[in-house]
């Protein structure tokens, strides 16, 4: 597979800028279920669960930003916010330079046909009455209303040979693909706009292994061909080493470290980074021996206060317990939420 990590160089400016998001899905509770008893009186409590919590990201573009972290540490929600299909609790989001988290929908227009998204699992994203030819047409003929049906036959052709699907199979219909074979229909589908930037949440992991990294090496090829950026969101380190120019690490819906892929895999700085690191199976040698988490994640509904991670970090102090600490910058182009790197008691 192709180290994506040298490409890096080649990432300039921002394309999108993400200041303070945070989203928040209130549970819904009947009437009598939102009242306690606080101080003796009774209160009503409208609870949440804080999916994010005040992110702070940018894509630069020309790179392949991870985002990783475990099952619920709102990775793929920060991905479905970026592409307006959730909408922020608070915060903002700027792509190429203009605020679109608030934009009415006919000015998110051109935006819409710039942003595409790859989603996690080829068989419910695709519709199944659509035939290959009808669902890669759909997105072209709805951004580009005017274009004439030679343009639009070529286009499919051209697009079905370049993510390796044979165009006479066009008539045919998703149940007839391989899970493999639908994800690339998939990609076909986000690459017929001719789109800048991609949102990829976890786009290999319902995929068989064998065919896992010929799905990103076709995606890591239309980045190369078409100068593409990707945010790509995904729970599996031994991929982002191979395909991330830089890595957001996320724990519990905030940010715990950012850093160039080949320095966050040699020189990961924040307790939460070390543990992942060191539990990726068989690429373990040369670094820590496994650092075994204690205690349980927090519940997202009542966040714990200061850092989030100190109920499990071997590292904590009484500051820890207060102070909810933010991203500084350190050495290598690193990023770190932690008062330990800060103090320097985390090594
Ligand atoms: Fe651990 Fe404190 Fe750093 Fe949080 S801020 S990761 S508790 S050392």
């Amino acid at each position: 597979m192709t180290d994506m990590s040298e490409p890096y160089s080649q990432a300039t400016g921002e394309l999108l800028k993400i200041r303070g998001l945070s989203k928040a899905f209130p549970l819904t509770k009947g009437f009598l279920e939102q009242l306690h008893f606080e101080g003796g009186r009774l209160v009503r409590r409208r609870e949440s669960v804080k999916a994010i919590n005040g992110v702070d990201l940018d894509v630069k573009r020309g790179e392949a930003l991870c985002v990783v972290g475990e099952s619920g540490c709102g990775k793929s929600t920060v991905a479905r916010v970026v592409m307006g299909l959730l909408e922020p609790t608070a915060g903002s989001i700027q792509y190429d330079g203009e605020r679109i988290d608030n934009l009415p929908p006919e000015r998110l227009l051109p935006y819409r046909r710039k942003m595409q998204m790859i989603f996690q699992n080829p068989y419910a994203s695709l519709n199944p009455r659509l035939t290959v030819k009808q669902t890669l047409e759909e997105p072209m003929r709805f951004h580009n209303p005017g274009i004439g049906n030679g343009e639009l036959k070529d286009k499919v052709r051209d697009v079905m040979d370049s993510v390796g699907v044979d165009p006479s199979w066009r008539d045919r219909f998703p149940h007839e693909f391989s899970g493999g074979q639908r994800q690339r229909i998939s990609i076909a589908r986000a690459l017929m706009v001719d789109p800048e930037f991609i949102v990829a949440d976890e786009p290999i992991s319902a995929l068989d292994v064998s065919i896992q990294a010929q799905v990103l090496n076709l995606m890591m090829d239309a980045m190369e061909q078409r100068a593409l950026t990707y945010m790509f969101i995904t729970h599996d380190l031994s991929v982002v080493e191979h395909f991330g120019t830089r890595v957001a690490v996320m724990y519990l819906g905030s940010l715990c470290e950012l850093a160039p892929t080949r320095t966050l895999f040699e020189t990961p700085r924040h307790p939460y980074t070390k543990a992942l690191i060191s539990a990726i199976p068989k690429l373990t040698q040369g670094r820590p021996g496994h650092i075994k988490l204690i205690g349980e994640v927090p519940t997202p509904i009542n966040l714990p206060a200061g850092c989030f991670f100190h109920n499990r970090c071997v590292y904590a102090d009484d500051r820890c317990k207060v102070e909810k600490p933010v991203l500084h910058t350190v050495d290598g182009g690193c990023r770190v939420a932690c008062h330990g790197v800060q103090e320097g008691r985390v090594d």
